[in-house]
């Protein structure tokens, strides 16, 4: 399947992406993920990014479709793809849009999870993540076993540093500013599934019946 995943931060996009990948072997794309890795690696991209990110801020269109054209592209994601946090912004749907184009591949949908602020902000606080293998826990309802170890890999799990209380307002701020406007974009475009997240199950199930997978 192709889809993307539109949805405020902490609205569960990682989550449901994880569960749709078992289905059909669709890969997960989190251009949050990538960025991470590349400020992790030190890399050129990683370099430019990393003080947007700190912030909660948006890091600049261009340097993220220099990441998607490339990504795209690759074999694992001919296989469908799940956009995880991409697009962000009316210009990158637009740039998307031209690119899913020239590649020649139509999207199934695009899916908005929607889910009340205050569950946002409660979710995004004691959230903790794995530095190593980026898996997700939550402190309240899923810690890991051992406090600060990750189950998986054993890697260290931390707050992320954009998930403070200031910058996970900032986000929040960002998101209904420059991304909720991407929910009508793909309205008009016949593409928008709207789910209420209730559970990541409820949703998954209701993606995979739009979708007949
Ligand atoms: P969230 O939990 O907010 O969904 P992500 O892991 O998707 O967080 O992204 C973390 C940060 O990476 C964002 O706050 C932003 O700085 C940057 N980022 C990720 N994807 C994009 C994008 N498509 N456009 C611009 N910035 C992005
Ligand atoms: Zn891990």
């Amino acid at each position: 399947m192709q889809l993307i995943l539109l949805g405020a931060p902490g609205a569960g996009k990682g989550t449901v992406a994880k569960q749709l990948t078992a289905i059909d072997g669709s890969v997960q794309i989190s251009t949050g993920d990538i960025l991470r890795a590349a400020v992790k690696g030190g890399t050129e991209l990683g370099k430019q990014a990393k003080a947007y990110m700190d912030a909660g801020d948006l890091v600049p269109d261009e340097l993220i479709m220099g990441i998607m054209k490339e990504r795209l592209r690759e074999p694992d994601a001919q296989a469908g793809f799940l956009l995880d946090g991409f697009p962000r912004t009316i210009p990158q749907a637009e740039q998307l849009r031209e690119l899913l184009k020239d590649i020649d591949v139509e999207l199934d949908a695009a899916v908005n999870l929607d889910v009340p602020r205050d569950v946002i902000l409660d979710r995004l606080t004691t959230r903790r993540t794995c530095v190593d293998c980026g898996a997700i826990y939550n402190i309240k309802s899923m810690p890991p076993k051992v406090e600060g170890v990750c189950d998986k890999c054993g890697g260290k799990v931390v707050q992320r540093d954009d998930e403070t209380e200031e910058a996970i307002s900032n986000r929040l701020d960002v998101y209904n500013e420059k991304t909720a406007p991407l929910v009508d974009f793909y309205r008009k475009e016949g593409l928008l599934l709207d789910v209420p997240a209730t559970s990541s199950e409820v949703v998954v199930k209701t993606i995979k019946e739009h979708v007949g997978a």
